[in-house]
């Protein structure tokens, strides 16, 4: 169902009334995670001085330690609703599990299905049947036959709403906290009509070398990017080493408004 064979045509998807796909760079941007209404207002209000169509911010955070932040869970969704009223930005959240699905349906635009979740195939298919375009992150161990398949379970339940984001892969090299496959942006976008996003902040780890890979996603030919932002990345209860300020705003803005043309 995902596959080009049967559908040779790249898709785009709606979001919100928002196009995803070929001929447009979506920028997908907020906090990694919702800490307060005044911080998630703020980091969108920077999300649209960079360019920003749809805003991001999760309310489940997925950890790699239980010791970590967990997220504000559904005051996290008000939250993010409320962000969206305020600015007009479709919301694009993150769901860990199968059984709040139609309860995260009912704040989000679109089910962002997080890297560590790629293989939950319970998720995969509870977001099929939610009636909401989902977001379906490459897992950091999946090979992309693997990562097509679990876009397939998504698709076999229905809803062929899916876009695929590359966030970078765990290999030998730990300069970075894991190394953007940008090959998998051209070789994806030949095997499925699927629109590929990037997440150059999720990659790289790094603040530094967000704008360098959002220049590389956009040069490969990157339907869009999923950006981190913080007002103040120094307080942040979730991965403020990647946070975006605003000094590094007008940098993907002008990123955006000089490579897209190319595409
Ligand atoms: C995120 O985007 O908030 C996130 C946790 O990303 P990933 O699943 O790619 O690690």
């Amino acid at each position: 169902l995902v596959s080009r064979q049967h559908h040779p045509a790249r898709s785009v998807i709606r979001v919100g009334g928002v196009p995803i796909g070929p001929d447009t760079l979506s920028v997908i941007a907020g906090p990694c995670a919702v800490e307060t209404p005044e911080q998630t207002l703020e980091a969108v209000r920077m999300a649209k001085r960079a360019g920003a169509s749809l805003l991001r911010g999760g309310a489940f955070k997925p950890r790699t330690s239980p010791y970590s932040y967990q997220g504000l869970g559904e005051r996290g969704l008000k939250i993010l609703a409320e962000v969206r009223q305020e600015t007009g930005l479709p919301v694009v959240t993150e769901v860990i599990d199968p059984g709040s699905v139609d309860m995260v349906a009912s704040y989000a635009d679109m089910l962002q299905i997080g890297a560590r979740n790629m293989q939950n195939f319970a998720l995969l298919q509870a977001v099929g049947r939610a009636g909401r375009p989902v977001l379906l992150k490459r897992g950091f161990s999946a090979t992309i036959e693997e990562w097509l398949s679990a876009a397939e379970y998504i698709a076999q339940r229905g809803n062929l709403d899916i876009v695929l984001c590359e966030r970078g892969i765990r290999t030998f090299e730990t300069a970075t906290r894991n190394t953007l496959d940008i090959s998998a942006v051209p070789v994806v976008q030949r095997l499925s009509h699927l629109p590929v996003i990037v997440d150059p902040s999720h990659s790289g780890g790094r603040r530094d070398l967000v704008v360098p890979l959002t220049r590389a996603a956009i040069a490969a030919g990157a339907d869009g990017v999923i950006i981190d932002i913080h007002p103040e990345p120094k307080t942040a209860l979730c991965d403020g080493d990647q946070a975006l300020v605003e000094s590094d705003v007008r940098e993907i803005a002008d990123a955006v408004t000089i490579l897209s043309p190319l595409m």
